[in-house]
């Protein structure tokens, strides 16, 4: 069974951030940070790559006038907006869903580092582009 589909069925409770007919937005338990945000389809998918491209550029518009209002009325300085894909990535439940992680200047312990590697660029490419 999928937390957040007991979620989105009222099965397990949760704070409401915003609701409409394809979209459920909730505070994440953990409150990385104050405001820190869950926005998911509705409709279960195991991760945003499995996601119809319209649904998932609605999720984004959600995403961002929420983003707008939870960064403006909690006196936030900016957002991360994350999405962890896979367990590797981080992605803990298997229902798609986008963080909305507001940041402060002052008691904001949030940490991403993003750790330098070598590779040859043109071969990154080639990868990348290959059918
Ligand atoms: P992920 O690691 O999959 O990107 O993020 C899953 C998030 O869901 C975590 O930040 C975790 O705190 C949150 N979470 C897990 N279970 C629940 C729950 O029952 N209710 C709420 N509101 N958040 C949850
Ligand atoms: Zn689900």
């Amino acid at each position: 069974m999928c937390i957040f589909c007991s979620i989105v069925e009222g099965g397990i409770p949760s704070k409401k951030v915003y609701e409409d007919d394809d979209v459920l937005a909730i505070l994440d338990i953990s409150q990385t940070t104050e405001g820190h945000t869950l926005v998911m389809p509705k409709k279960h998918y195991d991760n945003f790559l499995a996601m119809p491209k319209d649904e998932f550029a609605n999720l984004m518009a959600v995403t961002q006038t929420l983003a707008e209002k939870i960064t403006g009325n909690l006196n936030a300085s900016g957002c991360n907006i994350l999405i962890n894909t896979n367990a590797v990535a981080g992605q803990s439940v298997m229902h798609a869903h986008v963080h909305i992680i507001p940041r402060y200047s002052d008691n904001d312990t949030v940490s991403f580092t993003f750790s330098e590697n070598i590779f040859d660029l043109d071969e990154v490419l080639k990868k990348i582009n290959r059918d």
